[in-house]
């Protein structure tokens, strides 16, 4: 058995300049054919994922394109149909094929493109001869669309947020598709999706209303003749006919059952809608709050939320940053990514005293510029390798990157944009995140993964910007109203 395996992967904030090209792919993840194996291999992605399931099913894996970057504004039409172009002659060039893996987003959007996930999936499989099963994974922030259901044979989505189950959908993924290549089954997807978006927040997996979707998709999947039930979140941060919570099942054969399941979830979510919203401390606020926490073990870990790295966003804020100045917070920690100000530090040099004029720069939603002054404690690469739950096993680049220690802050200035998701990152600069008593992550809920282990206390903050928690600060067009809670009803 000869299996395709590839990948086309981005979460598009509509709200966020400027547009992704390739070359921010370039500089992530763009993999041609074999390139994908040896960084891929035995890491928590999908194609991690569909390596193991190679090796366990029996079948070769044929690599043939990966193009992975980082959450940003939409692609631009060029970024977009030269990776498409290149997966798609990939593809061709791979065959004879029996059958395809592929990893998408779910929340892609392109400059003229709301459903570029739909086109992916439909271009794929026009790629491939009738007959050859693709089977699709999807992050759990994806905006479902029937097109994406109509153009492959299966689709599965993670189940956590925090998302530490890449590899494990990815495996999974081969698993279904080995089974429909035997013949044991035949998928039959139904896609619903209740008027609603859940505040961020309340999208994460470890408690409340999703992680009782959850259980109740893995209830329904005991039923007889439901094969897989995922639970999509959405990702309320593209202005998009598709955006909202999509719940999708998969049958053996029987259509009407897919839809019925479907249907049912649907109406359990928006049973649930009130306990969608979230009411959260504002900059000010949470920054007093940290403060007055009692001293003990592990950092108060601040998330600021509508500058969400991870969601698309600058990382330049700097609203928590003057919060924790202004309120003379002791031994707290902000990351910003400032390449011109890591330029300063690297002219200056370590022990030198820099005047910075630090973040703020990419645009008006996060904060302005902020005046700071302090001393270089340390200059480095930024580069590190990932280990524990999320990204294990993945390299990541924060460009140049130096650590400035202000009155009672230290702040980590980067050349590049890095979501906090990884407590490697600051130990590779000579910090431990355990010793901080307070750190400020830009994220809502996927730096969880690596610090509410070592957390005194986790605390999101309703910071203004691009992933700002209360969406009614944004101006929607094109969305499908009416929509929870924008509209309320
Ligand atoms: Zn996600």
């Amino acid at each position: 058995m000869r299996i395709g395996i590839g990948g086309f992967f981005h979460e598009s904030n509509t709200f966020c300049r400027p547009l992704t090209t390739l070359q921010d792919y370039a500089r992530t993840r763009l993999y041609s054919g074999e390139e994908m194996v040896a960084p891929m291999r035995g890491t928590d992605t999908e194609i991690g994922g569909f390596l193991t399931g190679a090796d366990e099913f029996g079948f070769a894996a044929v690599p043939t394109y990966y193009a992975w970057a980082w959450p940003a504004g939409p692609l631009s039409d060029e970024c977009f149909h030269t990776i498409l172009d290149r997966l798609k002659d990939s593809i061709a060039a791979a065959e004879p094929l029996d059958g395809m893996l592929l990893q998408v987003h779910g929340a892609m959007v392109t400059e003229s493109d709301d459903d570029p996930d739909g086109t992916i999936l439909a271009e794929v499989r026009s790629c491939l001869p009738p007959g050859v099963p693709l089977v699709a994974t999807f992050d759990l922030h994806a905006n479902l669309s029937p097109l994406m259901i109509r153009s492959c044979d299966f689709l599965l989505g993670y189940e956590t947020y925090p998302h530490v189950d890449l590899h494990d959908r990815g495996r999974e993924a081969a698993g279904f598709l080995m089974r429909m290549l035997r013949g044991e089954i035949q998928p039959r997807m139904a896609l619903a999706k209740p008027p609603l978006i859940p505040h961020i927040v309340k999208q994460r997996t470890a408690d409340g209303p999703m992680a009782e979707l959850l259980a109740l998709a893995r209830g329904a999947e005991q039923r007889a003749g439901i094969l897989r039930v995922s639970v999509a979140a959405g990702f309320a941060y593209a202005d998009v006919p598709r955006m909202g919570m999509g719940m999708l099942a998969v049958s053996d054969g029987e259509e009407a059952l897919a839809a019925e399941v479907a249907a049912e979830l649907a109406g359990e979510a928006w049973e649930r809608r009130e306990t969608f919203l979230a009411d959260l401390p504002d900059a000010a606020e949470a920054v007093r709050l940290a403060i007055a926490e009692a001293p003990g073990s592990g950092p108060v870990v601040l998330a600021d939320l509508a500058d969400n790295v991870g969601g698309g966003t600058p990382g330049d804020g700097t609203v928590l940053l003057a919060e924790l100045l202004r309120q003379g917070a002791q031994g707290a920690l902000v990351l910003l990514a400032d390449a011109a100000a890591v330029g300063e530090c690297l002219r200056a040099g370590v022990r030198e005293t820099v005047r910075l004029i630090v973040g703020g720069k990419v645009d008006a939603m996060h904060g302005p510029p902020l005046a700071v002054e302090g001393r270089v404690r340390h200059l480095s690469d930024g580069v590190f390798r990932n280990r524990g739950p999320m990204r294990d096993g993945l390299v990541d680049d924060m460009g140049r990157t130096a650590v400035v220690d202000l009155d009672g802050v230290t702040l980590v200035l980067t050349e590049r944009r890095l979501a906090m998701w990884n407590l490697e990152q600051l130990r590779s600069l000579g910090i431990e995140p355990q010793r901080l008593n307070i750190v400020v992550c830009k994220g809502a809920i996927a730096h969880r993964a690596a610090y509410a282990p070592i957390a005194r206390r986790l605390i999101e903050v309703e910071t203004p910007g691009s992933c700002a928690g209360d969406i009614r600060r944004f101006e929607y067009h094109t969305i499908t109203r009416p929509l929870w809670p924008l509209d309320r009803w």
